[in-house]
């Protein structure tokens, strides 16, 4: 077993070679663990501090005239001399040479190497690597490069779409570095890749919009890939050079060496696509590889010195660093168009009582401006739909499925794959976009996207990216030897969601959250204001109702004694007159007490204790009976009414109230009322049940506003209309609700709660 180390991560695996190499661990292949390096340069292993030499590759006689036993054992001032030395050594201090390879040293041509040598450095697990190259005699001026590469960055920074930019890219690494074909080529999300621009000779066949399986650059290729800025591989049939002796270290990890010996798959893979030379630069965006340029060399082997190399890499830097800006110019248009619906929906949404009002119920929607099918917004509980979506139930699945993803903005193409209840989801719904609205409750906005059937066209059947080699009796995997096109139609994906679009659904996020924080901030000044205000009118009201008490006092009394005392003197019509402005006096007292009554409420803090409801209802119920001896009344009272937290005096009130009405408001001979509790729901629904005249449903929610009575003055006992408006307040001042279910002639039933509860919805809807 072996301790590797690949990029940042150390694994401990069994070696794969290409010898044992299975279906199983092909993707494990510790090709960084080969012992050996390609013969255009040397590779020294030292001793990191001492910088003893501890390993050489064999071919240091052929470079260096000096044969490696010669080397390994002794100090690298035996190969560089005293002051070559202390410059390697004070580079070796000041450069960034840890996980990574650095130039450090140009070494002039002496005795014992006839050519002038590049010299890099890498440090890892101990050992300092220095690796040498011959320098480019023929290499031409600085200058002449930096001017051809203005040249090509003005090319690249003009291009007004990713495919213009990324066809110039290939185009002038191509001309820089004199390769047959060079192609830009895409990671897709599982490993697998597609030729998205190339430039090659002519006479070459095309590679261009080809897709290659996953396997083809499997996982350990890829993460090397990444590590360094460029693989350069000068012939495919080149014969390793080990590193000697063999035995005296643990196998050097060669992760960031230029030389290093690449995986006998990658070199018979070549050889199958009729490769002679190669190399490959990583691309990235926002730090992860997305893609590679890969150039080919087809008929001869072909080897580019560092002088040659150092463009090449700077060029494919730019093009990761430009690539996603001149995606974003792919993107411009759509981008401006999702931009004026935002605005749209960000001024609807200050106009607008409700999300689903400003965002669905619109001329311009969420379903506006945007590539989908349909969308669906969830919230406050309440489901509305636009477009072509699953149904109300599929939606509810996915929503439980959302809520278990980290992210606020999620998208897939492949809803398919990702959420397998998604299945008989039509094809309409292949793709989705959704944003999280709370992380409380289960808001979201969701966007649907139809399915795109695609054709994709691999090189070679993607179905056998392997050829498994069994001539000695032992499974052997080798690279596919047929790489002929082989089209074949996906199903089940919608088109991937753009970069703009994730940007859009994300902003729309951010307005709504602000457009919530804002309607909370406000409405809660409002509440406030309303308090105030409620206060004011019912100190007002209170002591306007108090005042005119006295006034009104007076004038009755005077029209007593006018009555009593001069009612001979009175035509008959006097008399009649009087008794008016007796009756009008004594409504008037008694409208001053309902508003005095229902002004205390507003005016007075409550006094909540744990009460005994029956002990309240039941001094209610005899005072009733004695109110009406004549009638026959037969009130129930349901179960045991449950201990509340509550005002007594106001409560009793409430009872006193609804009871009243439903002996008032009953014609029937037996008069029959029923008081329970439901104490299964949360918070416990108290109700009030008679057999009396009913309510339309016309007149359900007036009944509630004050002194609005359903009759005339004097039906069924007269009365101020206050009494339901009082019962409510009471009611909502203890958190609660009052609802009622009635027909006309069918009797009422009052409902409420005395606390506030979350699923008021659903308790409205309950029957009991
Ligand atoms: P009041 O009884 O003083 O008129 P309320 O506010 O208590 O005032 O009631 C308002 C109106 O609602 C009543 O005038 C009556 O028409 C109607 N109402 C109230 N309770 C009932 C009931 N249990 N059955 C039928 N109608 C009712």
């Amino acid at each position: 077993m072996l301790t590797i180390e690949t990029g940042e991560t150390a694994t401990t695996l069994e070696p794969v070679t290409a010898a044992n190499v299975t279906l199983n661990n092909c993707d494990r292949e510790q090709i960084q663990l080969v012992g050996a390096i390609q013969p255009h340069g040397v590779l020294l292993v030292l001793e990191e501090g001492s910088l003893r030499i501890l390993q050489a590759s064999e071919n240091c006689g052929d470079f260096l005239n000096m044969p490696w036993e010669n080397l390994v054992g002794n100090n690298i001032d035996v190969l560089l001399g005293d002051e070559n030395g202390k410059t390697l050594r004070t580079e070796l201090a000041v450069k960034n040479i840890h996980k990574a390879m650095a130039h450090v040293l140009t070494l002039p041509s002496l005795s014992c190497y006839d050519q002038a040598l590049h010299v890099f450095a890498n440090s890892i697990n101990g050992v300092v690597l220095l690796e040498l190259e011959r320098t480019d005699p023929t290499f031409q001026t600085a200058s002449a490069v930096l001017y051809d590469l203005r040249e090509a960055m003005q090319s690249f920074q003009s291009s007004s779409s990713l495919q213009i930019f990324l066809d110039r890219a290939v185009a002038q690494i191509r001309d820089f570095s004199g390769f047959e074909r060079v192609m830009a080529y895409r990671f897709a999300a599982d490993g697998s890749g597609e030729v998205i621009a190339e430039a090659k000779l002519e006479e070459l066949e095309s590679y261009l919009s080809l897709h290659y399986p996953a396997s083809d650059i499997p996982a350990p290729a890829r993460r090397l890939f990444a590590l360094s800025p460029l693989r350069h591989l000068p012939d495919v049939d080149y014969t390793p050079v080990p590193l000697l002796p063999a035995d005296t270290i643990a196998s050097v990890d060669l992760s960031y060496v230029n030389l290093r010996s690449v995986s006998v798959m990658y070199t018979d893979y070549l050889r199958n696509m009729g490769v002679k030379a190669t190399l490959v630069m990583p691309l990235f965006k926002a730090g992860e590889l997305w893609g590679l340029i890969s150039c080919m060399q087809h008929s001869s082997p072909l080897y580019l010195p560092f002088e040659r190399r150092i463009p090449l890499e700077f060029l494919s830097q730019m093009v990761s660093q430009l690539s996603e800006s001149r995606e974003g110019l792919d993107q411009l248009e759509y981008r401006k168009r999702l931009d004026n619906v935002h605005e749209q929906l960000v001024f609807k949404m200050t106009k607008a009582d409700s999300l689903n009002q400003a965002l669905m119920q619109e001329e311009t929607n969420l379903l506006s401006g945007i590539d989908a099918s349909g969308v669906a917004l969830l919230a406050d509980a309440n489901l509305t739909l636009l477009g072509k979506t699953p149904s109300p139930k599929e939606i509810g699945n996915v929503v439980e499925w959302l809520a278990r993803q980290q992210e606020d903005v999620f998208a897939t193409h492949t809803l398919g794959v990702d959420f397998s209840d998604s299945l008989q989801f039509s094809d309409e719904s292949r793709g989705l976009l959704a944003v999280r609205l709370s992380r409380k409750s289960k808001d979201w906005l969701i966007w649907f996207r139809s399915e795109l059937v695609s054709e994709v066209h691999w090189a070679g059947d993607p179905g056998k990216p392997m050829e498994i080699d069994e001539t000695n009796g032992e499974i052997i995997l080798k690279p596919r030897a047929s790489f002929a096109r082989w089209k074949e139609s996906v199903h089940g994906q919608s088109r991937p969601w753009l970069a703009c679009e994730l940007d859009y659904a994300a902003r729309l996020r951010h307005s709504i959250f602000g457009m919530i924080v804002e309607r909370a901030w406000l409405l809660a000044q409002m509440n406030a204001e309303l308090e105030r205000s409620n206060l004011e009118l019912d100190a007002f009201a209170y002591a306007s109702s108090h005042d005119m008490k006295e006034p009104l006092r007076g004038i009755h009394n005077y029209a007593e004694f006018l009555k009593m005392e001069e009612s001979g003197r009175l035509s008959e019509t006097g008399r009649l007159r009087l008794d008016t402005i007796l009756r009008l006096t004594e409504r008037m007292a008694d409208l001053l007490d309902s508003l005095l009554q229902y002004s205390r409420i507003g005016k007075n803090k409550l006094e909540r204790h744990p009460c005994a409801i029956n002990d309240l209802v039941y001094p209610c119920i005899k005072l009733i009976k004695e109110t009406w001896p004549d009638k026959n009344i037969s009130i129930e009272i349901r179960g045991n009414l449950p201990v509340i937290d509550c005002d007594r005096v106001w409560i009793s009130t409430v009872f006193q109230n609804l009871i009243t009405n439903a002996v008032k408001y009953n014609q029937q001979p037996d008069v029959k009322i029923e008081i329970g509790c439901d104490e299964t729901c949360s918070p416990p629904v108290f109700y009030v049940r008679d057999n009396g005249i009913g309510i339309g449903q016309e007149h359900q929610n007036s009944i509630f506003e004050l002194f609005h009575r359903l009759h005339g003055r004097n039906e069924y006992g007269g009365g101020s209309g206050a009494g339901l408006t009082i019962v409510r307040r009471v009611i909502e001042r203890h958190g609660g609700q009052i609802w009622l279910k009635s027909e006309l002639g069918q009797g009422s039933t009052f409902f409420f709660t005395l606390s506030p509860a979350n699923h008021v919805r659903s308790i409205h809807h309950g029957e009991i």
